[in-house]
C-alpha cells in the first residue's frame, strides 16, 4: 500500500477529491467517526443519521470495490487518524481541502497533505481573485460572470430567454389545499437499522443515505417538481412541507451529488422543452450562484467573519427556538415543529421566520448560529456561517448583503397560509394581538435607524418610522413581546 486516503463525512464521491484516480491495490481508505462530530453538540438526530448511515455506505461501496476501508470510532478525526497509521505503518495521509476553516488547521497540523477541494464548481483561487477585484461582494455580480465563465443558460453574453433572473415571476403565494406531486421514500436497510438503533432515533423515510437514492432523489425532483419550482419557491403552506423544492441540498453537501451532476441533468430537462425559464433559471442560481458564492465567501471572508455582532445582538437564543410548544406564533410553532420531524424547512422559513426573528429580537448572532447548525440536514460550516452571519441576521455591518432582511407579519401573511388560525394579527402593531413580527419590525428599525438611515437601500423604512402615530406605544409593547418571547409565552 502507498497511500492512506481519509474521506471525511462531506467528501462521499467516488469521482471527485481525494478518491479521483484512486486505486484499490495503492489506497487504504479512512473514514472516522469521531465522537465530537457525534456527541459533541446537541445535533439534530436525523442529521447525525443521516451524516453516519451515508457515510457507512460509502464505506461499504468502496469495500466492495476491493478497497481496503477503515472505518473507525474514536474520540476525534486525529485519534481515528493515529489508530489508522499504527495499524499502516509509514503510509502519508492525503485528503481533498476540508471544508471548514478547524479541520483544514487540524488536518494540516497533522502532517496531511491536500488535493484540490472540486466538490464546487468554483476554485478557492478563482472565487478570491473575484471578490479581491470587487467594490461589494454582489451575489448577483458573481453570478452573472459564473453564467458566463460556465456558459449556463446564457447566448454568448446573453441570458437566455431575455434577463439574467426571473425573480417577479417567483413570488406566488401558496394556492389553497395545495398538494403537489408526492416526494419519494426511502426503504431502510440493515445499515440504516445499525446506526438508527446506535443514536436511539427512528428516522423518517425522507432522506436517503446512498448515492442511488440521491440520484433518485435528483430524478424525482426533475421529472416530478423542477417545471414547478420557480414560481412557488418563495410560498410556504402547512398543506404541504416542501412544496416543489428539490430537496438535494444533503446530498450536494455531504457529496453523494456532485452540483456538475445536478446542473447536468437539469440543463437536459430544460433542452427538452417542457421547463420554463423562470423555473430552471431560479434552481441554476441556486446551485451555481447562491451555493458557489457562499462557499467562495465562506474562505474569502475567513475564520474571523463567523464572531461578527456588529448590531451589538446580545439576547440569549430564544426558547422557541427548541421547543415549539413555547410560542403563540402559528408561523414559528409549525416551523420548528417541522424541523423537529425532519430537520429541514426551505429557505423562506429559514430566512424571513426564524433568521428575522432573530434579527428583530436582537438574538446573539453566534448563539442562532450554533442553534442552526445544529438543526439542519445540510448545514454544513461554510453553508451557516455566511448565510446567518451575513444574510440571516445582518451580523457582519453589511459585508455580503446591503439591507438586512427584517420584515412585518404583512410578508409572512402574504406568502403562507399561517396567519389565518394565528392567534397574532400581521396588521397590528400594538395591541395584546399584534403580531410580534409587525411590532419587533418596526422596534428593529426604530433601535437601529441610525445605522440604518445612511444606507440608500433603508432608508425609506427608516423614515417610515416618522409616520407611526403610536410609536410610544409600539416601543412598550415591542417590550412586552421580547419578554414574553424569553419567558415563552407570547
Ligand atoms: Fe406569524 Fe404573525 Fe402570522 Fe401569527 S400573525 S402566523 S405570528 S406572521
Amino acid at each position: 500500500m502507498k497511500r492512506i486516503i481519509y474521506i471525511p463525512f462531506d467528501h462521499l464521491h467516488r469521482n471527485f477529491g481525494a478518491l479521483k484516480g484512486a486505486n484499490p491495490k495503492e489506497d487504504v481508505i479512512a473514514l472516522v467517526e469521531s465522537a465530537r462530530m457525534t456527541t459533541g453538540r446537541n445535533w439534530h438526530k436525523e442529521r447525525l443519521f443521516f451524516l453516519i448511515s451515508s457515510a457507512r455506505h460509502f464505506a461499504k461501496s468502496l469495500e466492495d470495490e476491493g478497497f481496503t476501508v477503515e472505518y473507525v470510532k474514536a474520540a476525534t478525526t486525529i485519534d481515528g487518524l493515529n489508530k489508522i497509521t499504527e495499524k499502516h505503518k509509514n503510509l502519508l495521509i492525503t485528503c481533498a481541502e476540508p471544508s471548514s476553516f478547524r479541520q483544514f488547521e487540524a488536518l494540516k497540523n497533522h502532517g496531511v497533505s491536500f488535493v484540490e477541494n472540486d466538490f464546487f464548481l468554483t476554485p478557492r483561487p478563482l472565487f478570491s481573485a473575484w471578490a479581491s477585484d470587487q467594490k461589494s461582494y454582489l451575489m448577483e455580480s458573481f453570478y452573472r460572470a459564473q453564467r458566463i465563465r460556465l456558459g449556463i443558460l446564457v447566448e454568448g453574453n446573453k441570458p437566455t430567454g431575455g434577463a439574467w433572473n426571473f425573480d417577479k415571476e417567483n413570488r406566488l403565494p401558496p394556492p389553497k389545499k395545495y398538494d403537489g406531486p408526492p416526494y419519494l421514500e426511502n426503504k431502510r436497510d440493515v445499515i440504516d437499522v445499525e446506526v438508527a438503533e446506535e443514536l436511539g432515533h427512528t428516522p423518517t423515510t425522507t432522506w436517503a443515505t446512498t448515492r442511488k437514492g440521491a440520484l433518485a432523489q435528483l430524478k424525482n425532483f426533475i421529472d416530478n417538481h423542477f417545471a414547478e419550482f420557480g414560481p412557488l419557491e418563495d410560498a410556504m403552506t402547512t398543506d404541504n412541507w416542501a412544496l416543489h423544492h428539490s430537496l438535494l441540498s444533503p446530498y450536494l453537501n455531504n457529496g453523494l451529488l456532485h452540483p456538475s451532476e445536478v446542473i447536468d441533468a437539469a440543463l437536459k430537462a430544460f433542452k427538452t422543452g417542457d421547463i420554463p425559464i423562470e423555473s430552471a433559471e431560479g434552481f441554476i442560481r441556486q446551485v451555481i450562484g447562491w451555493r458557489e458564492y457562499v462557499n467562495g465567501m465562506y474562505w474569502f471572508l475567513g475564520p474571523t467573519y463567523r464572531e461578527n455582532n456588529q448590531l451589538n445582538a446580545n439576547r440569549n437564543l430564544l426558547p422557541l427556538f427548541t421547543d415549539p410548544n413555547k410560542t403563540q406564533m402559528n408561523c414559528i410553532k409549525e416551523t420548528v415543529t417541522d424541523i423537529d420531524n425532519r430537520a429541514w424547512v426551505h429557505h423562506i422559513p429559514r430566512l424571513m421566520l426564524l433568521s428575522n426573528l432573530a434579527l428583530a429580537t436582537g438574538t446573539n448572532p453566534q448563539q442562532f448560529l450554533d442553534w442552526m447548525r445544529e438543526v439542519f440536514i445540510d448545514a454544513t460550516e461554510w453553508v451557516m456561517v455566511p448565510n446567518v452571519i451575513g444574510m440571516g441576521v445582518h451580523a457582519d455591518g453589511g459585508k455580503m448583503m446591503t439591507k438586512p432582511y427584517a420584515a412585518g407579519g404583512a410578508y409572512i401573511s402574504r406568502m403562507s397560509n399561517y396567519c389565518k388560525p394565528c392567534v397574532y394579527n400581521p396588521k397590528l402593531r400594538v395591541g395584546e394581538t399584534a403580531c410580534p413580527f409587525t411590532t419587533l419590525y418596526w422596534d428593529f428599525l426604530d433601535r437601529h435607524k441610525e445605522t440604518f438611515v445612511k444606507n440608500h437601500r433603508m432608508s425609506q423604512q427608516v423614515f417610515g418610522l416618522n409616520r407611526l402615530s403610536d410609536l410610544p406605544e409600539l416601543k412598550l409593547r415591542a417590550q412586552e413581546v421580547l419578554s414574553g418571547l424569553e419567558e415563552g409565552t407570547i
